[in-house]
């Protein structure tokens, strides 16, 4: 009888105590972390702050819910390989043996006809992105020529070289604009937009958007030629003047601007 009445007594403290244990660490446990924000590096970029507060009212919304009828997301290989060979740009690498990034689960993302560029030739030589980037033939046509007929000439014109690199990021990236969930839809996340950060050389030397724009040097002019030259093919062009996202890269995108879709951003 006592040796049962001691062990309820045991049974109780220990439960107890163990309550106590569990309500101490619970409490002793510290607030999650608040995440800091990471600078800005000429590697990094802001997707989804593609365009300015100050960016014109459009219909890109309207255009792009008749779009979305036959766009369906990220095609499969078949559908891919089919629309690389549609996609006949002269000059442009184009693979189609890599797979496509997902969609994040959002519906609105997709390319209607979408390839992967590796790069582009100009004469013997080949100008590459570090990895193939995912765009639209559409956007890839433009691209194509800006990096071919204005970019690879302006190098030779300031450094007497060729552009071995294109440092860019992917192209497509399913996100919407300010990092809202709800905000809208950014032009990577239909594969007409692509960032570039910077350009290696083929003497060796790198060209910087965030080192070198502004600055009274070659450098400094090949970046002020090729964004000027940039104003004349795309619909938006955003440079470190733009705003502080864009302080280390150039953002180009065949976006539609105002109703008719003749409004040019060019900052
Ligand atoms: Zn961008």
């Amino acid at each position: 009888m006592l040796n049962n009445m001691t062990g309820k007594i045991i049974l109780s403290a220990t439960f107890v105590l163990a309550t106590l244990c569990l309500t101490e660490l619970s409490l002793s446990q510290p607030a999650p972390d608040v995440k800091p924000i990471e600078p800005l590096t000429e590697d990094r970029f802001i997707e989804g702050v593609d365009v300015p507060p100050s960016k014109p009212k459009s219909n890109q919304e309207a255009e792009r819910s008749v779009e979305k009828s036959d766009q369906g997301g990220v095609p499969d290989e078949g559908k891919r390989a089919q629309a690389s060979l549609k996609c006949d740009i002269p000059g442009a690498l184009i693979s189609s043996s890599s797979s496509v990034a997902g969609t994040s689960g959002d519906d609105d993302c997709g390319i209607k006809d979408p390839i992967m560029l590796e790069g582009v030739v100009v004469g013997n030589n080949a100008a590459k992105f570090p990895a193939p980037v995912t765009i639209s033939c559409e956007f890839a046509r433009k691209l194509t020529e800006w990096l071919r007929e204005d970019i690879v000439p302006a190098a030779e014109d300031q450094f007497g070289s060729a552009v071995a690199v294109f440092r860019s990021g992917p192209g497509y990236q399913c996100r919407r604009r300010n990092n809202l969930p709800d905000g809208k839809l950014s032009e990577h996340a239909l594969g007409k937009a692509i960032d570039i950060s910077a350009f290696e050389i083929a003497d060796g030397s790198l060209v910087s958007v965030s080192k070198d724009w502004g600055e009274d040097t070659k450098k400094g002019r090949f970046l002020k030629t090729i964004h000027a030259l940039a104003c004349r093919r795309f619909t938006t062009v955003l440079g470190p003047d733009a705003d502080p996202n864009h302080k280390s890269h150039f953002h180009v995108d065949i976006g539609c601007h105002g109703k008719t879709c003749t409004y040019l951003i060019c900052q």
